[in-house]
């Protein structure tokens, strides 16, 4: 049962794995026995991922590059391959977010969440995708959102990007399964990490619809997505394709209560 979840020998690239879902991820691949590589922009981010990998007795690649910009993810790549070897597993997890309402929303904010949010995924995977032919084997696993098939007030880009994602993580699915290569999504609930504090704050009314609208009646943790990505980076998802599982504690199942009713 064991061998089915073990990554001994693997790669792994997490991208935006510094904190939050991206930090749990690379830290359960890491404790499956993969050698794991995250990367961010922030050099204090990137020290305290490595603290925290240290912390649990695993090691840790960091690089500092951004993932929009194809000569930085080709170059933290090709250190990566003259490290440790080519990437087996990625993580497509870098993301943001900016809450504006569309007719306030300036074109070029619009495009710079287009850029991480749906872009990035498509520049990294492009460039590890070739080694993956060649070994006939690989794992991308994209972080989509219950956004990559709802809309809502002030999160059009996000959207945009996410439900573009989804459909990305389809297209990818239909050129490269035939390689052995299983490209899937993980669309997380609400949970808790930086992205979503400013929702989670004392009386925030977001807070409420979070707690009435989840059926399991939580936030989710980082952790409860890294789960969801052991089982799509290991064997055990070796014929699932192009899904997109959601880790949402059941609020995309539940269309919401009318106030008062049981
Ligand atoms: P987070 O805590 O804000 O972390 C985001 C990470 O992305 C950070 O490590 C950040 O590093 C990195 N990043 C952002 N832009 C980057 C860029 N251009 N190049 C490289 N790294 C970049 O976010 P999170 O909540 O863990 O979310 C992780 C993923 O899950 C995102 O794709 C998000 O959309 C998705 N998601 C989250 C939730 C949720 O409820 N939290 C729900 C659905 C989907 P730097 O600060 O160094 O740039």
């Amino acid at each position: 049962m064991k061998d089915l979840f073990d990554l001994t020998g693997k790669v792994a690239l997490v991208t935006g794995g510094t904190q939050g879902i991206g930090l749990a991820i690379g830290l359960l691949l890491g404790k499956a026995g993969a050698r794991v590589c995250v990367n961010g922009r922030n050099d204090e981010k990137l020290q305290g991922c490595k603290e925290a990998f240290k912390n649990e007795g695993l090691d840790v690649l960091t690089l500092n590059f951004d993932v929009t910009d194809e000569h930085e993810v080709d170059k933290g790549i090709s250190l990566i391959e003259k490290s440790v070897g080519s990437v087996d597993i990625l993580v497509n997890n870098a993301g943001i977010i900016k809450r504006i309402p569309i007719l306030d929303m300036a074109i070029a904010e619009f495009k710079q969440v287009i850029d991480v949010d749906l872009v990035a995924p498509l520049i990294v995977s492009k460039r590890v995708v070739p080694k993956m032919i060649e070994k006939h084997s690989g794992k991308i696993i994209n972080m989509c959102s219950m956004m990559s098939v709802y809309g809502r007030n002030t999160v059009s880009a996000y959207a945009s990007a996410k439900g573009g994602l989804k459909l990305l993580t389809q297209n990818m699915t239909c050129e490269w399964a035939k390689y052995n290569i299983q490209i899937n999504g993980i669309g997380p609930g609400y949970i808790a990490t930086s992205l979503t504090a400013p929702l989670r704050e004392n009386g925030h009314p977001f807070n409420d619809l979070v707690m009435t609208r989840t059926p399991a009646g939580r936030w989710g943790e980082p952790e409860d997505v890294a789960n969801a990505a052991l089982f799509l980076a290991s064997k055990a998802s070796n014929f699932v394709n192009g899904h997109i599982l959601y880790v949402d504690g059941g609020i995309l199942a539940n269309f919401g209560y009318l106030k008062g009713e049981n």
